[in-house]
């Protein structure tokens, strides 16, 4: 029967190592998600700073494809081995419930769960800035331990080179709770959906008809057309910059040099990954940016 292997854990745990001591069948195919998310970045257009409005998409977007791959790979008769972060049991759920619904096939996991001085060592040779204990800490917060009830025929508990079967009691409480969450989340996606849609659609209508200008530098106002304020000089979104992003708002009368995008481009250089929309303060994307690190962002939590 064919084979579906999850191989999953934190940052630095060892999976790929396990993955390449552990499955040398030649009928096996590894599918690493960190591909995938490397994948949908670069088709978002993004090289190295994701805003993160845009992450969870791409990530989302990663693991479509990854499980797209998997049900293809063993539909063609493969063995799969799949490298996942795989914290939360909707993660899981999400891509079992669907596995189950196109193949017959025995699913198994592998968690990885090093010892201290392993999972140490292995920080320290991959030379990553977060520590032991960040990783520790973020894995005892948000890590769900695999339950039978999720879908799993074998659930393994790796510590350095030793495997543990370890099948927990049935859960029932977590697949329900996952399958709510799941629904929740795929709600709150339409409706941002939804709300980007109108935006699209207000801003393709702000071609055609009058709204008003602000000078931001003399405070000029005049209810006029993107046309108009063209002629008349103004530097406006959309001619120049975008709607909700940090820009010159000026009228023909003022110079860029006295606004507020000159100010923090020229002199202070604030990285600003964008006040998106008023969503988020400077402050607030900062924090942001601060309290995550570099750990939290490359997963789906
Ligand atoms: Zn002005």
């Amino acid at each position: 029967m064919r084979k579906l292997s999850f191989v999953i854990g934190a940052t630095a745990t060892g999976k790929t190592h396990f993955i390449e001591h552990h499955f040398s069948d030649e009928n096996s195919v590894v599918l690493n998600i960190y591909d995938y998310q490397q994948k949908a970045y670069d088709e978002a257009g993004f090289k190295e700073a994701i805003p993160f409005s845009a992450q969870f998409r791409c990530l989302k977007k990663a693991n479509e494809m990854h499980l797209h791959d998997i049900i293809e790979e063993l539909e063609q008769g493969h063995n799969v081995v799949a490298e996942q972060t795989f914290f939360k049991a909707k993660r899981r759920i999400a891509y079992i419930d669907k596995i189950r619904k196109a193949l017959d096939i025995e699913i198994e996991v592998y968690v990885m769960c090093p010892s201290d001085d392993r999972w140490a060592y292995n920080i320290k040779m991959r030379e990553l800035s977060g520590s032991l204990k960040n990783y520790k800490e973020q894995t005892e917060r948000d890590m769900e331990f695999p339950n039978p009830a999720e879908g799993f025929d074998k659930i393994y508990e790796v510590i350095d080179d030793e495997i543990f079967l370890r099948m927990d009691e049935p859960n029932l409480e977590i697949t329900e709770k996952a399958r709510r969450e799941l629904a929740e989340e795929e709600e709150r996606i339409c409706k941002e959906d939804e709300i980007v849609n109108k935006r699209k659609e207000l801003i393709e209508s702000m071609k055609t008809r009058p709204f008003w200008h602000y000078c931001e530098v003399c405070g000029k106002k005049e209810f006029i057309t993107v046309q108009d304020a063209f002629e008349a000089g103004w530097d406006y979104p959309p001619h120049m910059g975008h709607f909700g992003f940090l820009g010159p708002r000026t009228c023909g009368n003022c110079l860029l040099k006295d606004t507020l995008y000159w100010r923090v481009n020229t002199e202070k250089k604030v990285p600003i990954p964008v006040v998106v929309d008023g969503m988020l303060t400077t402050e607030e994307v900062l924090k942001e940016y601060a309290e995550c690190g570099d750990m939290s962002i490359t997963f789906l939590t």
